[in-house]
C-alpha cells in the first residue's frame, strides 16, 4: 500500500500529539497516527531491557538515541495499514532528518507530503508542560532542557523542509479546535482524502 506520511514537530507542550490524535480519531477509515514520545513510553512501560535504557533518556529530557528511534519509526510506518500515516515529534534532530530522508529513498512508497510544525512561545510551552504533569519529565528543569534541545536544530529542519516546500507552519496559541481545524483541512487537502 502506498503511503502519504506527514510529520508534527513542536515544542513539548506544542500539543501535537492532541491534535493529530483528534484528526485521526474523526478519520478512522483513512488516516493512522503516531506519538513518537508514546511509542517510546510504551516500549518503558513493556519492562524489557530497550525499555529501561529509553526510560533513562526520557526521564532526563534528552533524545533517544537515534538508531532506537528511527527503528521506531520504521516499525511504525510499516505497521500502518491507512493510506495516510501522521507521526508527531519526529524529526527532533538533524541525524534524525537525515536518516529519514534515505529511509525515504530506499522505500518509493513512502511518500512525505508535508511538515506541520505547531509553533507555541516559550511561556505558553512551559505553562502548559507544566501544568499537565504527564510523567517525571514534566518539571522545570527537564522543561528547560528538552526545550533547548528541541529549539537548537530547528532552524536547520526548517530549511531543509522549506527547501522542498514540504513546511507548513501553524499557530498553536489558540484553542485546541480551531488548531485542529486548520491541521484537518490541510492533511485532507494534500493527501487528496
Ligand atoms: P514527547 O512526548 O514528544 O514530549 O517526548 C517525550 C520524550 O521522548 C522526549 O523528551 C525524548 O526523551 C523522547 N523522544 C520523543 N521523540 C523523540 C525523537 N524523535 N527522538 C529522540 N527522542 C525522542
Amino acid at each position: 500500500m502506498k503511503k502519504k506520511l506527514f510529520l508534527i514537530i513542536g515544542a513539548p507542550g506544542s500539543g501535537k500529539t492532541t491534535d493529530a490524535e483528534i484528526i485521526a480519531q474523526r478519520n478512522p477509515d483513512k488516516i493512522v497516527h503516531y506519538s513518537t514520545g508514546d511509542l517510546l513510553r510504551a516500549e518503558v512501560a513493556s519492562g524489557s531491557e530497550l525499555g529501561k535504557e529509553i526510560k533513562s533518556y526520557i526521564d532526563q529530557g534528552k533524545l533517544v538515541p537515534l538508531n532506537i528511534v528511527i527503528n521506531t519509526i520504521k516499525n511504525a510506518i510499516e505497521k500502518a495499514d491507512k493510506p495516510v500515516v501522521i507521526i508527531d515529534g519526529f524529526p527532533r534532530s538533524v541525524e534524525q532528518m537525515k536518516a529519514l530522508d534515505e529511509m525515504l529513498k530506499e522505500n518509493p512508497n513512502i511518500e512525505l507530503v508535508e511538515v506541520i510544525e505547531v509553533v507555541v512561545s516559550e511561556e505558553t510551552a512551559k505553562e502548559r508542560v507544566l501544568g499537565r504533569a504527564r510523567g517525571a519529565d514534566d518539571n522545570v528543569e527537564v522543561f528547560n532542557n528538552r526545550m533547548k534541545i528541541y529549539l537548537e536544530p530547528l532552524p536547520e529542519i526548517e530549511k531543509f523542509y522549506e527547501s522542498q516546500n514540504k513546511l507548513v507552519k501553524i499557530n498553536g496559541e489558540r484553542s485546541i479546535e480551531e488548531i485542529v481545524a486548520d491541521m484537518e483541512k490541510e492533511i485532507k487537502e494534500k493527501a487528496g482524502i
